[in-house]
């Protein structure tokens, strides 16, 4: 039978968006899902954790030098507690890219990619060429499956749970090689890019990065997250975090809109899960235009100013 083992990504004060949708592709393999949230001082996430809907139990590991999310010290924590587990989850984030091979390396499995569908508790698919191509991935017998979710592919499941929080002490030390320096970050107040329902991105044509402040303020005025191409982030305009696509972050929302952004297949690739797709391009045959729910053949300097005053 699967036991599942979530490892829980939050900031130390809230729980991300990604543990509720690895809850779903939990549900997926099986109904026997526990949390574990480490760090420290992390009550609340915990109690946060298990609101969530089919969980069993959120196993709290408060210790120092597990306050930073980072995946030298996470790792060794999380296998101890993989033990009495057949699936450890992770969610296909930043943070997941980075922990979960690891944790896979300690165990000495292969990890298991980006799971879109479950075929069976160890059978899973998942898209390879940035998405033009989806193939079935089967874990070895008897091995611990190791896996991130896809989050893209999963929505969040529901909050009217109540597992049972268990405070465990750590049964690991600090990483003598690493060690957490602090937290730069550009977003201020802006949701996060990888879990904000919705996204204003610009690409090349913003043309400089005084005119990207133009996404930046409609964003504000929408309470969006920020993304950009890969050009727009070449050019140096933004920075590179904010890269949607195929090397950069895969992004669902559930309104997307692209100003000056032609839609390469390694952009696309990042917004097929959108649920509203909004374009903005000068030209007519740009193929974002062949993705998009709603376009609109315009000069984004026009349009952004015009739609910003529209929303007040
Ligand atoms: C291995 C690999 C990985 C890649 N990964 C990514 C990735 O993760 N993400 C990514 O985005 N790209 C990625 N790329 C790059 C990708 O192929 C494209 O080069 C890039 O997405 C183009 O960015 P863009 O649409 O901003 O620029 P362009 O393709 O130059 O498009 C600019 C668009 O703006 C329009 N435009 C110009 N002026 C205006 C105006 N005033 N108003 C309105 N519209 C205007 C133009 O008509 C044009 O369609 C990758 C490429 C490779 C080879």
């Amino acid at each position: 039978m699967s036991r599942i083992l979530i490892i829980a990504e939050h900031d130390g004060e809230t729980l991300n968006a990604s543990t509720a949708k690895c809850v779903s592709c939990a549900q997926a393999i099986g109904s026997d899902i526990d949390i574990a949230v480490l760090g420290d001082g992390i009550d609340e996430v915990a109690a946060q954790a298990a609101t969530l809907d089919s969980v069993s139990k959120v196993i709290a590991v408060n210790a120092a030098h597990l306050a930073a999310p980072l995946a030298a010290n996470w790792a060794p924590e999380a296998l101890s507690l993989a033990a009495d587990y057949s699936h450890v989850l992770g969610p296909s984030t930043t943070l997941g890219r980075d922990l979960m091979p690891r944790i896979a390396a300690l165990a000495g499995v292969n990890q298991v990619s980006d799971i879109m569908e479950v075929s069976g508790p160890t059978a899973f698919k998942r898209p390879i060429y940035a998405g033009n191509a989806i193939v079935d991935v089967e874990a070895a017998e008897g091995a611990k499956v190791i896996a991130t979710a896809r989050i893209a592919s999963w929505k969040a499941a529901g909050n009217s749970g109540g597992a049972t929080v268990e405070q465990r002490a750590a049964s690991s030390s600090a990483a003598g090689h690493t060690r957490y320096v602090g937290l730069e970050s550009g977003g201020g107040e802006r949701p996060d890019l990888q879990s904000a329902s919705r996204v204003v991105s610009g690409g090349r044509a913003m043309g400089s990065e005084e005119n990207f402040g133009l996404v930046y303020s409609l964003a504000d005025k929408l309470g969006a997250g920020v993304g950009a191409s890969r050009a727009a982030v070449d050019a140096g305009y933004c920075p590179n975090d904010m890269q949607v696509g195929q090397t950069g972050k895969i992004i669902a929302p559930d309104l997307y809109l692209a100003f000056g952004i032609s839609g390469a297949i390694q952009h696309v690739t990042g917004i097929k899960d959108a649920g509203t797709i909004v374009a903005v391009n000068k030209d007519s045959e740009a193929p974002i235009f062949e993705i998009s729910d709603i376009g609109l053949v315009g000069d984004l300097f026009k349009v952004m100013p015009e739609l910003e005053s529209l929303l007040g």
